[in-house]
């Protein structure tokens, strides 16, 4: 169906009181900025974006444990290009971001995937690299196929990898969520199934799409959302059956499975959530940078986890309030600009906005 079709519909059954919507990727909310959808739907809808940042949420200490590593033990550093910009919490006289380490001779290195640092470790083999691996399902698989592989021992991972649907179970059971129906990450059930979702429906009694990244799959998703509320039934629809099936890749995730194990982890600016994060299983630990660099939280580094000073990006990333509603947005945190993470990525909340025109 077209993007009108669904709009149609959407307007048909639009409800008469408020609903609030959240996503849970930043992927999405770059479909509902970059479509103009807010202004196209009824008004008594809001959509709220969510935790669906992996650079927003990569912790503040493993940012900061890859500069060192880059500074202090020539060891090149590789990581997703958004990352790079990702800033921590020091004094202006030291490297803030893993580019600003580059500026002072660090070798870091952007790259596109674990399979490329891979190849770079294996051309260079009298390097250590260290690759910052920040992400969710969907690129956390990569990683433990490139591991499967037995890369070159002069590889290692710094693993700050992240399961998205903990934080929404973190947020509903704190009682502080407040929306009406859930729009799930169409990438994320491509691996893992859409059966991660249902414990919403199942146990919050609230409603879940599952939706692609076009405005077309956006706007049924939301129509599904819509006509669960209006109708009371409650499940979890798959409005993207192109790519996700149930049970999801089981090739992808018997590979996670099989590589890593999934333990309690620190959220920047949320605290540790519950079997929200991976660790190396034996014997593939040997490839773990904090293992190998001896890498320890450092007990006198007071901000170490939080967000920049003045920076509301864990409210923004829980949905707890709209990214314009920092202090500062636009003044003086701007793209050029970024004071927090979520800022500086393509898929924070903050940055999207922004770039948008939300002013
Ligand atoms: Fe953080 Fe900047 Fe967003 Fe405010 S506008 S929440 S400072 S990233």
């Amino acid at each position: 169906m077209s993007a009108r079709a669904w709009l149609k519909g959407i307007h048909a059954i639009a409800p008469d009181h408020m609903v609030r919507i959240m996503n849970v990727c930043g992927g999405h909310e770059r479909v509902i900025s970059e479509a103009g959808l807010r202004s196209v739907l009824p008004k008594n809808i809001t959509l709220i974006p969510g935790p669906g940042c992996p650079v927003c949420v990569c912790p503040e200490e493993d940012i900061f444990a890859a500069i060192q590593l880059a500074l202090k033990e020539d060891v090149a550093v590789a990581a997703f290009g958004d990352m790079l910009r990702a800033p921590v919490n020091v004094s202006p006289k030291e490297a803030r971001s893993l580019e600003e380490a580059r500026a002072r001779g660090g070798t870091i290195l952007p790259m596109a995937s674990p399979t490329e640092a891979a190849r770079w470790a294996e051309a260079h083999p009298q390097r250590q690299l260290v690759f910052l691996a920040a992400g969710f399902e969907t690129t956390t698989a990569p990683v433990a196929a490139m591991l499967a592989q037995n890369p070159p021992d002069n590889l290692s991972v710094l693993l700050a990898a992240r399961l998205t649907w903990p934080a929404v179970a973190g947020l509903l059971a704190s009682g502080e969520a407040h929306f009406d129906g859930l729009v799930a990450p169409g990438h994320v059930a491509t691996v893992m199934g859409p059966e991660e979702w249902a414990f919403i429906p199942r146990d919050h009694g609230l409603p879940v799409a599952v939706a692609g990244f076009t405005p077309e799959s956006m706007l049924a998703a939301l129509h599904s959302l819509l006509k669960q509320i209006r109708e009371g039934t409650v499940l979890v629809d798959n409005c993207y059956p192109a790519s996700v099936h149930p049970g999801g890749n089981p090739g992808a995730r018997s590979l996670l499975n099989d590589i890593m194990t999934v333990v309690d982890a620190p959220w920047r600016g949320l605290g540790i959530i519950p079997q929200s994060g991976f660790q190396l299983r034996p014997p593939w630990d040997r490839y773990d940078a904090r293992k190998r660099f001896g890498i320890q939280p450092d007990a006198d580094r007071k901000r170490a986890g939080a967000m920049p000073p003045g920076c509301d990006c864990a409210q923004v990333v829980m949905g707890r309030i709209p990214p314009n509603l920092c202090r500062l947005y636009g003044k003086p945190c701007t793209p050029r600009t970024p004071i927090g993470p979520c800022m500086v990525s393509d898929e924070g909340a903050c940055r999207i906005w922004w770039s948008h025109g939300s002013r």
